[in-house]
């Protein structure tokens, strides 16, 4: 595999404080513990929430992020529970993809009957990875076009999967990768009073794991068709049920 696969960082966008370590925490801890770096976006200061102020939350993020091993960054936008499709947050979604030169990015799936933020901001991001690699565009000129190599999306429920689309899972049944996501998830103290998040989202990937004929499993939607460099990668099945 071309070292700039393996070696670029792993880009994840998220609406909310929790939403990254919710959706994709265990792949990010696998990816990161094989050294990859790991950047994380978060769009709000998740101030709409039920529990927890903005200062709080921040921090409590900062604390999950250190735990996955990635880098956090917070993006204001319009604020929690105010996400709009607007050009110009695609375009300061595209300005960070083109500073931090990505290879894989996650961002939240494109259902809608989830909170508005969510399939809003996935939106946003996938219209921001198509402007990154553009040229022309005159607000983005101020750094060099950037393609990503792919974008995925989480979901953070399942209702947020997406109907009717295979998903790609990733294996994260070691001891170490489900005790550390699990750390970053129980990290968001603030959130623990509001529903068992972590219960969820562990019971999700168990449930996936043993469809697939190991202990924990995570899902990603690409956005893209996959392309591989033969049959090898692939010839791992998931099905055991
Ligand atoms: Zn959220």
């Amino acid at each position: 595999m071309p070292s700039d696969q393996t070696s670029a960082p792993l880009l994840a966008f998220g609406a909310h404080p929790d939403d990254i370590e919710f959706g994709a925490g265990g792949i990010i801890a696998k990816e990161t513990r094989a050294g990859r770096p790991a950047r994380f976006v978060v769009c709000s200061r998740g101030e709409a929430g039920t529990n927890g102020t903005p200062a709080q939350r921040m921090r409590e993020a900062k604390a999950a992020a250190k735990i996955l091993g990635a880098t956090i960054e917070f993006l204001e936008l319009d604020g929690d529970a105010h996400l709009e499709l607007k050009s110009a947050h695609a375009l300061a979604l595209a300005d960070i993809i083109r500073r931090m030169q990505p290879g894989i990015v996650l961002a939240p799936t494109l259902e809608t009957n989830q909170h508005p933020d969510h399939w809003r901001l996935g939106t946003l991001v996938r219209d921001a990875t198509r402007l990154a690699r553009y040229g022309g565009v005159a607000e983005l000129r101020a750094r060099p076009a950037h393609a990503i190599g792919q974008l995925f999306f989480y979901a953070l429920s399942p209702g947020s999967e997406p109907v009717g689309a295979q998903p790609i899972l990733i294996d994260i049944s070691a001891p170490e990768i489900v005790a550390g996501w699990t750390a970053a998830m129980t990290a968001h103290t603030s959130q623990r009073k509001t529903r068992n998040y972590a219960e969820l989202q562990l019971a999700r990937a168990r449930v996936l794991g043993l469809d697939a004929g190991v202990a924990h499993a995570q899902a990603l939607w690409p956005n893209d068709p996959l392309l591989f460099d033969s049959l090898a990668p692939l010839a791992r099945g998931a099905r055991r049920f």
